[in-house]
């Protein structure tokens, strides 16, 4: 194979061209990476580095092009088979065709590049039970743990959603839109998602059929059932289901409510309405039918002795992955090392679920979140846990921070946990101003996290440790959590 770049190739490649290539990388989406022999780069859905695939070229850019995998003429040592018959279709799931040690170091790799690339930051790979780092090669560099994957790396979402639709001979089912269209491929039993919406889905489809409510059609508006949205407490096993319907109120409610109230689990039925023709799930308040209109659940760190409820709606966001979740709320904990005096800052803080957990080490949390209803929840769930220490602000941090920093407020530890975007310049400025002594960054997003820490390693804070979780396992993405502290002068 050519040793040439691929950057300044133009095309000599042309639709429905056939060409061997070694896939090498993985690109943004989970698909595969590979050059022909003259340096020209395809993108080739389910296909894993080390194959050596016969593809068939479907699209061509000028410096790049797309590919569909004919025949692998090498599997990849890294290669198995998916676990879901639907995995090519869905989408839902990039990385099902490679093995699960492959794609924690996918994921772990996909980290170190991007803090070095980006944030030109060299990270040191302590290896999993070494007792000493081996700092000789490079004496500047970051101690970064190994990716911390799940046992058990299925049935991990709490939180599910269905599209309902119609099969060809009239029947609803429920399952995924196949990508871009109205097609939905039946599947009752997502791997990721827990055994009992198998149960559920199945009443919700029986029910309709008995009583001939009809699958929402997307292409004419008509129908009623749009979507079948799933939620669990994994530590509560409280279940909540909610009906998103073309319509104001539910058809035959009674004869669902018998049938799903009798299932173990569900606490609650609930309703919104959405007769708008539109992508948007949800665009109505949620209207309980039967039962309680939230469940609850319970994060814990042994650890620290902490222990908070959550009241989670269906509309709430919450995180999809308590195993996980515990585990980063935990780290927090530790690197954010409260004494019981610290005013703590928790920016981008959804339904106040960090901001609660540092409550009990700290003198005061002040949490930072945009979404109105998400700041609702938060106080709500503070008051159920009889926390009083916990204060919230709706806005946008980088707006809220500033008016509070000029009001007087300061923080000793601050701690981010941003979309995918990362942090706005604005709030990294105000932080900086606020000069706390400890910042703890919890990314979803490597590139922006290593952004983010190029700017705050180059004025006046040093990044200590650095610990990459799969929280989304089959997917292509990786959450961090991140370490800087105030450099020591002198
Ligand atoms: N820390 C929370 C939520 C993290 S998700 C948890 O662990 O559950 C990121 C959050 O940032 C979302 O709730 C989103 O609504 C919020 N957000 C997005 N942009 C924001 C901004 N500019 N200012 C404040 N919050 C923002």
């Amino acid at each position: 194979m050519s040793s040439n770049k691929f950057s300044n190739r133009t095309n000599n490649w042309k639709k429905n061209d056939t060409v061997s290539i070694r896939i090498t990388d993985v690109g943004q989406n989970g698909e595969g990476i590979g050059r022909t022999e003259d340096g020209y780069t395809i993108f080739t859905k389910n296909t894993v580095p080390g194959d050596l695939a016969e593809i068939r070229i479907v699209k061509t850019q000028k410096t790049y092009g797309f590919g569909r995998l004919m025949r692998l003429l090498e599997a990849s040592k890294d290669r198995t088979e998916p676990f879901c018959p639907i995995a090519g279709q869905c989408g839902g799931c990039q990385l099902q065709h490679m093995t699960y040690e492959a794609e924690l170091q996918l994921k772990e790799n996909k980290v170190r590049n991007d803090l070095e690339r980006i944030g030109g930051i060299v990270t040191e790979r302590r290896k999993a039970g070494a007792g000493s780092e081996d700092h000789s090669q490079r004496t500047e560099s970051v101690r970064m743990e190994p990716i911390v994957g799940m046992e058990v790396n299925r049935r991990y979402r709490n939180k599910a959603q269905f599209p309902i639709g119609e099969d060809e001979q009239g029947n609803p089912v429920a399952g995924f839109y196949a990508g871009h269209s109205h097609r939905i491929i039946a599947c009752e039993d997502c791997q990721l998602g827990v055994e009992e919406n198998r149960e559920i889905l199945r009443t919700v489809l029986d029910w309709m059929k008995e009583q001939k409510v009809a699958a929402y059609n997307e292409e004419t508006g008509k129908g009623i059932v749009r979507h079948v949205l799933i939620r669990k407490g994994f530590a509560t096993g409280e279940i909540i289901v909610c009906l998103i319907i073309n319509a104001r109120e539910l058809p035959h409610k009674d004869a669902l409510v018998g049938k799903l109230s009798a299932l173990k689990g569900i606490v609650g039925i609930t309703i919104s309405s959405n007769t708008k023709k539109t992508n948007v799930i949800m665009n109505a308040p949620v209207r309980t039918v039967w039962g309680r209109g939230e469940i609850e659940d319970i994060l814990r760190s042994e650890a620290f002795g902490v222990q908070v409820r959550y009241s989670i709606s269906p509309a709430s966001f919450y995180q999809v992955n308590p195993v996980q979740t515990e585990k980063i709320y935990q780290k927090v904990l530790e690197l954010a090392d409260l004494s019981g005096t610290e005013t703590v800052m928790d920016l981008y803080c959804g339904i106040g679920t960090i901001s609660l957990f540092l409550a009990a080490k700290a003198a005061k949390v002040i949490g930072v979140e945009i979404v109105p209803e998400a700041i609702e929840d938060a106080k709500k769930n503070a008051a159920m846990n009889g926390i009083k220490n916990a204060e919230f602000y709706v806005g946008k941090a980088e707006e809220v921070v500033p008016a509070l920093y000029a009001k007087g407020a300061k923080a000793d530890v601050v701690v981010v946990d941003p979309p995918r975007k990362g942090c706005d310049q604005k709030l990294l400025d105000t932080i900086l101003q606020m000069d706390p002594g400890r910042l703890v960054y919890v990314s979803c997003d490597p590139a922006t996290l290593a952004r983010d820490l190029k700017f705050l390693t180059a004025n006046g804070y040093e990044l200590k440790y650095v610990q990459p979780y799969d929280q989304f396992c089959h997917t292509v993405h990786v959450e961090t959590c991140c370490l800087l502290e105030k450099t020591v002068v002198g």
